[in-house]
């Protein structure tokens, strides 16, 4: 950088104020027309190291919105972070596109109701195509909300979980659990939501959020003893339309029951539970006449009551001797209600696990659309729920029903739909993850979760290890690769396009893709007895889709390179959803307690400013794209790093971008082109002016090492914070180097030193410009992960104008690393000291209301030996910092000092006295030095050469007061500035010139020079 003319231009191109929104715009293009992005792909060959990643595929039906934002800035983080430090990251995209909420939304888009409304109207083919679209719209913002916030992951190498060669990857991971017998049809009973017509895995069951409060109704009913003149069992439930299908009643073997007199009545419960539940039915007066254990009552037959109106259940009773008779269960809870608890096992896992256990059918009369079937009689047709009133009706007409209430209480509904859940027994397919559970557990138990709390709860949740039910009854999914022979039910598992297309009954069209309808079309040949092979109509539940992704994006070389990936980060909600389905699925791939992953950062979720959930119903919900339309994405990547520990909830306040995250950064950015003007005018080459050189000509001081050795602290513990994940504790590292050691501390130490132009003391400039250049390009780096688009404009338009050859763009500039012969702790020490008696220097100060610009003759510092040694260390340093001409250092407060000329403030062991009377000398002095420095930063920015001499400098507007005190300084201030004459006016009107506006104690003047 020698010639001048190009030195103007550059450093005008660091505009005066901070603009980031523009900024971005620039740097933004800049990354697109240099193909920055490619060019780091290109990185792999040379890396030091190769890091495995896998995106965790955001679902494309929904807005990319601020907590979808700080998940990908987190993973932008650590990309940006490690690809400085060498490694290779495959930081590749990729999408989930498949599933129950992509099809929910067109539906409501085709303007129909249900699954089997939207095949009746528009057909399979048009149904596809419908999700397809939608899926695209979403794609676009999506692409937009990543290109915005700064996310730079790679586009073009997205993986999209429908298409089939994805399909294919995920159909080869069955066919190992398929292999190994851990996937198995059978009937058993789910969740199921009538309004998505589908089950859900009992990890979406435990969804946050998914227990709602509803109203159901209380119903204390009785069943008659078999032929037993006046007995009765006395049961409670919140699920009337199950007695539809009730099959057995349960007991407590342990438990005392008991026959309680009511009226001409003997009712059958458990003892302890006779006071509450008589209160309850506001039954005064009855008696206890008979005490049994609950075993006794083993085997007792009752009278269910429904028989003539369900013929079936009449039937029921003849294919099993244990249907319509008392069991006993340890699940029986003696707690609640009566302690007599009627079983469904159509309805009910507890009651299906106890009538599986014995043989006994199951009954489970009820369609996709959960209504009653035919054989569950007079109920046909009837939705399960709205079958709970005529229910309690029948029991009523036949001397079963004891009273009815409405009862609020927490029931899970469905996560997408907020329907009520009912429990079914139902076929389907299920992945038997609990046989494997052990493994599962010591896979997971292995990986590093960098915070204690998501671990636990996701560790919690995999000892649950129940079987996963996989298939779901939809359309637009993964089909489920089974097909079963119509004459012998064989079955047999594809696992490939090829394999099918080969086996094939009938001809394939072109337009042959593996979902539904097409795959539903293609028939087998049984290979036992020639018979013709279905395909089972279920897809697979989206997670298993998604959960493949580690095996199914990648190839098989790739896949030996990148898994176990090396990090990955998702919601704290994904302990059920990704994370669990990743690590199941890798552990039946590999058949090893293995998990995909090294370390999973389970984030925080996001809420509004307020602490609310973000919802479409608030309408609270902070757009990603509209949200970058008007805010800086440095300034919001900035603020969700800091804000909070990254498992904590946010409250994102869109107010508080523009406070500390704006100050920080825009005090970089000053620092910065504070670094650049002046450097730029001594024509300072950090090639020449090294800290090398510096330190070899003992060129540093006291201020300089320090600022050097807090310097290597913070790169250390910055990085350190990184790697744990602290990401808040990391950015503060950051912001309180910039804001108090370099901006607060360091740059007042030296900027004095800048003011001058002259000869003598350019070696000690190019020093401080070496200094600062080292320290502020440094911290420009280690701010790259965080805020991409300002590191990336002060790389390009300061430090590659000072050295062309740097790497072409910040992402490609080595990490910073500590170097700790630089650190020197005594040091340190010694600046805490001298810092902290400084500012006792200043409280002394508004004592006597001494403003800090005015210079005293004097302060005493009074404070143990060792203390006072480390001041007169730094005296120089006391001297400038606290503005005073001397200092006197003491054990004890000397004997002259006390009253009206003293003021003085003490915290800890350090007192610190300055002498309290103006001094109209010095103040006259100190105003005029003020003002010298004003004219020289003024020559400077006006371009006047150090050795020229100026004709006249004329100050206008200063206060009377300051005026009369500077008049005496007037010819010593020309020296100072090299002028010819200094002249003061009052008014700016009185002389016809080019003013530049200045201040002095935060009053405008105006100032001249030519
Ligand atoms: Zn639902
Ligand atoms: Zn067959």
């Amino acid at each position: 950088m020698t010639d001048n003319e190009e030195t103007e231009t550059d450093s005008a191109s660091l505009p005066a104020n901070y603009t980031p929104l523009a900024l971005e715009k620039e740097i933004r293009e800049f990354w697109h027309e240099q193909q920055i992005r490619e060019k780091l792909e290109m990185l792999e060959k040379n890396a030091k190291g190769l890091l495995g990643y896998v995106e965790g595929p955001p679902t494309l039906n929904g807005i990319p919105h601020i907590g979808h934002a700080r998940g990908r800035v987190m993973k932008d983080v650590r990309y940006r972070w490690k690809t400085m430090e060498g490694y290779y990251m495959p930081f590749w995209a990729g999408w989930d596109c498949q599933g129950l909420p992509v099809e929910l939304e067109v539906e409501k888009l085709l303007g129909v109701r249900n699954k089997r409304e939207s095949i009746e109207k528009y057909g399979m083919e048009r149904f596809i195509e419908e999700c397809k679209k939608a899926i695209m719209r979403y794609h676009a913002m999506w692409l937009q909300a990543d290109s915005n916030i700064g996310v730079f992951i790679n586009q073009e190498k997205a993986y999209w979980t429908y298409k089939d060669s994805y399909i294919e990857r995920e159909w080869q991971i069955l066919k190992h659990a398929w292999d190994q017998g851990l996937l198995e049809e059978g009937h058993y009973v789910v969740a199921y939501c009538p309004g998505c017509q589908t089950s859900l895995s009992s990890a979406e069951v435990g969804y946050e959020g998914s227990y709602k409060e509803v109203e159901d109704p209380s119903l204390y009913f009785k069943f008659k003893v078999a032929d037993s003149k006046n007995e009765f069992f006395l049961i409670w439930t919140t699920m009337p339309f199950t007695i539809i299908t009730d099959t057995m009643l349960a007991v407590q073997p342990s438990a005392e029951y008991v026959k309680v007199k009511v009226g001409e009545e003997v009712w059958i419960m458990v003892k302890q539970r006779v006071e509450p539940v008589m209160a309850e039915l506001q039954i005064t007066k009855y008696q206890i006449t008979e005490s049994m254990l609950g075993k006794t009552l083993e085997g007792t037959p009752y009278e269910y009551p429904l028989k003539d109106m369900i013929p079936k259940q009449a039937e029921n009773e003849t294919l099993h001797p244990l249907v319509h008779k008392v069991i006993g269960e340890d699940f029986v809870d003696v707690n609640t209600a009566t302690g007599v608890v009627h079983l469904s096992p159509g309805n009910g896992e507890d009651d299906f696990w106890a009538a599986q256990r014995r043989g006994i059918p199951i009954f489970a009369p009820l369609d996709d659309e959960v209504k009653f079937t035919k054989d569950a009689g007079l109920f046909v047709g009837v939705f399960a729920r709205d079958a709970d009133f005529p229910v309690v009706e029948e029991l009523r007409n036949r001397n079963a029903f004891v009273k009815v209430t409405m009862v609020k209480h927490e029931y899970p509904t469905c996560w997408r739909s907020h329907h009520k859940l009912v429990w079914l027994a139902r076929k389907e397919y299920f992945l038997r993850t609990d046989k494997i559970n052990s493994k599962v557990l010591e896979a997971a138990e292995k990986v590093e979760y960098f915070f204690d709390e998501p671990k636990n709860r996701f560790l919690g949740f995999l000892k649950e290890g129940k079987p996963w039910c996989i298939s779901r009854e939809r359309i637009w999914g993964t089909p489920l690769p089974i097909w079963t022979c119509e004459k012998c039910a064989e079955k047999r598992l594809i696992a490939s396009k090829k394999e099918l297309l080969n086996h094939a009954q009938e001809a394939i069209p072109d337009n042959f893709e593996l979902h539904k309808p097409w795959v539903d079309r293609v028939t087998l040949k049984c290979e036992k007895c020639s018979g013709t092979m279905r395909r089972e109509d279920f897809v697979l539940d989206t997670w298993h889709n998604s959960g493949a992704s580690p095996y199914a994006r990648f190839t098989d070389k790739e896949v030996t390179k990148f898994v176990p990936t090396d990090f990955l980060t998702e919601g704290i909600d994904q302990t059920r959803g990704w994370a669990n389905s990743l690590l199941l699925l890798h552990v039946i791939l590999t058949g090893k307690p293995e998990a995909p992953y090294k370390s999973f950062l389970f984030q925080g979720l996001t809420q509004d400013a307020k602490g609310r959930k973000m919802s479409k119903s608030l309408g609270n919900v902070v757009e990603t794209n509209k949200l970058l339309e008007k805010n800086s994405a440095d300034l919001c990547r900035f603020y969700m790093m800091r804000k909070c520990s990254s498992i904590d909830f946010m409250n994102f306040d869109m107010q508080e971008l523009t406070r500390r995250p704006y100050q920080v950064l825009s005090t970089l950015y000053h620092l910065s082109r504070f670094f650049l003007q002046n450097a730029t005018f001594d024509e300072f080459t950090p090639s020449k002016y090294t800290l090398e050189w510096a330190a070899k000509a003992n060129k540093l001081q006291a201020a300089d090492q320090w600022l050097l050795s807090k310097l290597q602290e913070k790169i250390e513990d910055y990085t350190e914070k990184l790697g744990r994940c602290e990401f808040n504790a990391a950015v503060a590292v950051l912001d309180d180097f910039v804001i108090e050691t370099l901006s607060r501390l360091y740059v007042p130490m030296i900027r004095k030193e800048l003011w001058t132009d002259e000869p003598e003391t350019f070696e000690r400039r190019q020093t401080i410009y070496a200094l600062l250049h080292h320290t502020l390009k440094t911290v420009t780096l280690l701010f790259n992960p965080i805020t991409p688009y300002l590191s990336e404009t002060l790389y390009q338009k300061i430090y590659r104008q000072l050295e062309p050859n740097l790497p072409e763009s910040v992402n490609m500039a080595p990490w910073p690393t500590p170097n700790m012969k630089l650190r020197d702790k005594t040091l340190e020490e010694q600046f805490d000291i001298l810092l902290k008696t400084v500012s006792i220097g200043y409280a002394a100060r508004q004592q006597g209301k001494l403003k800090r610009r005015w210079p005293l003759s004097k302060a005493i510092v009074v404070a143990p030996e060792k203390i006072l040694d480390a001041l007169r260390n730094l005296e120089e340093l006391f001297l400038e910092l606290t503005n005073v001409k001397a200092a006197e250092y003491s054990t004890n407060v000397p004997e002259y000092v006390g009253g009206e000329n003293w003021v003085s403030s003490q915290i800890d062991e350090v007192t610190v006295f300055v002498s309290g009377q103006r001094d109209e000398k010095l103040l006259g002095e100190g105003i005029m030095r003020d003002l010298a420095r004003r004219v020289q930063a003024l020559r400077k920015e006006m371009g006047f050469v150090p050795t020229e001499v100026l004709e006249s400098v004329h100050i206008a507007e200063l206060d009377p007061e300051s005026m009369v005190l500077l008049e005496p300084y007037l010819g010593e201030m020309a020296g100072l500035v090299r002028a010819r004459k200094v002249y003061l006016h009052t008014s700016c009107k009185e002389v016809d010139a080019q003013w530049h506006e200045s201040e002095l104690d935060s009053k405008k003047i105006h100032l001249n020079i030519h």
